[in-house]
């Protein structure tokens, strides 16, 4: 009888721990002493939005590192299972996911694609390429939802410099926990998102209910400033105002329409939106609002505005040296007195001349071009005393121009018109 009652606590126990989807972010934030996110000031980087330096919607693209600490085989998921878990986020975060299908007709007006997407970075923070997996062993069977996985010295793995990596922590959480994130404008050696080993991915070792990515999609929306669509209390906020207010959160998947006590109408809960707590199949999208919330944050000024400059997923930039902070930043315009360098005419038409002086020397050094996400949209060594650069197949917007093996380090500014 013993052994018949230990074996159903048992089954309960793991019952219970994988029907329900349990989040540690507010217990995260709530031990850390941060208010759940500052919400004046995610209001305000809303505003911001539309002050930005960069082109309305552009794609913004986000270098990933994934940090995975594994104390048995079993938790040292497969490059697949990685790779599939990077799919899942670029699908979730552009609608390209194939379930979008079964977002509700009447919610199919609000479902946004954010038009964010996720690479894995190509250069580490040394400058050295990488393949932006770092797989480390750790003595810890499991950790806790208190950061000892983001440093070395705790059995866990330090963090990449969190203004041009979205650092990903990989392991085996205690309590059940699937995942828990730092809110934007925290301790940097922090910043990121960490994700139990098999609620990660799609393939591999993952769990049922938890097989299809989205607690990663889940996580990094709180690292872009969500909050839960429920506000974490009964008919709460989660300050974004296309998503109906509803009394609480949403295990499995209810059938539409849910309607609960504080349902603004029969329409009822959004439970398919990744920022609720129903079954990874059960969710399929994000608002137009949450879309906002979260690009406001890459505004000028902005706490991730830092990312529309990190250029570590480009493996042809591996210089074997640090990485400037603020990569792609413009140098001021007190500094380009000084420059070695002038760009003529500037806004460009169709070509520029690149002209050097103060007895500069540019021939056999290569120049490049970025666009604002740090991708290089133009790379050669130059031959002649004075460039003549063809921008002709560069569309019109911001660049970036930088002449590799100098002394100078200045990032020019250019305009395509
Ligand atoms: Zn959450």
């Amino acid at each position: 009888m013993k052994k018949i009652v230990s074996f159903f606590y048992c089954f309960l126990l793991m019952y219970s721990i994988n029907a329900q989807r349990v989040c540690g972010s507010l217990s995260y934030l709530n031990k850390m002493g941060v208010p759940q996110y500052n919400q004046q000031e995610l209001i305000n980087a809303s505003q911001n939005l539309f002050a930005r330096d960069t082109f309305s919607n552009e794609l913004i693209t986000i270098p990933v590192v994934f940090h995975i600490l594994y104390n048995n085989s079993s938790q040292n998921i497969s490059n697949a299972q990685l790779q599939s878990q990077l799919k899942v986020l670029n699908e979730d975060y552009r609608r390209w996911n194939s379930d979008s299908s079964n977002t509700p007709h009447a919610f199919k007006p609000m479902a946004a694609d954010c038009n964010i997407m996720f690479c894995l970075a190509q250069i580490n923070p040394s400058g050295m390429p990488t393949t932006g997996i770092i797989r480390k062993y750790t003595n810890r069977a499991s950790f806790a939802v208190d950061d000892a996985v983001k440093y070395s010295a705790a059995g866990g793995d330090d963090a990449w410099d969190s203004k041009k990596y979205l650092n990903i922590w990989v392991c085996n959480l205690s309590g059940g926990v699937l995942g828990y994130s730092t809110t934007p404008g925290m301790q940097a050696d922090k910043d990121g998102v960490v994700i139990q080993y098999d609620a990660f991915g799609t393939v591999g070792n993952v769990r049922a209910q938890f097989n299809k990515g989205r607690t990663a999609t889940h996580e990094v929306g709180h690292w872009l400033g969500l909050l839960h669509i429920w506000g974490d209390q009964k008919c709460g906020t989660d300050y974004v105002a296309d998503t109906p207010s509803q009394s609480d959160y949403n295990s499995n998947c209810p059938s539409f329409p849910h309607v609960s006590d504080c349902s603004p109408n029969s329409n009822g809960d959004m439970f398919m939106n990744f920022m609720d707590y129903t079954n990874d199949a059960c969710m399929n999208m994000f608002t137009y609002g949450q879309k906002n919330r979260m690009r406001s944050l890459f505004a000028t000024n902005g706490i991730r505005n830092t990312f529309l400059k990190s250029y570590v997923c480009d493996s042809s930039l591996a210089m074997g040296a640090s990485i400037p902070s603020d990569t792609l930043k413009a140098t001021n315009n007190t500094e380009l007195l000084n420059s070695n360098l002038t760009i003529y005419p500037n806004p460009v038409q169709s070509f520029f001349e690149l002209a050097p002086k103060n007895g500069y020397e540019i021939i056999g050094k290569t120049i490049v071009i970025y666009n604002l996400s740090g991708k290089v949209v133009l790379k050669r060594a130059i031959t002649n005393a004075t460039e003549k650069i063809n921008m002709l197949g560069v569309g019109p917007g911001i660049y970036f121009l930088k002449v590799l093996e100098s002394d100078d380090n200045k990032m020019y500014k250019l305009v395509k018109i």
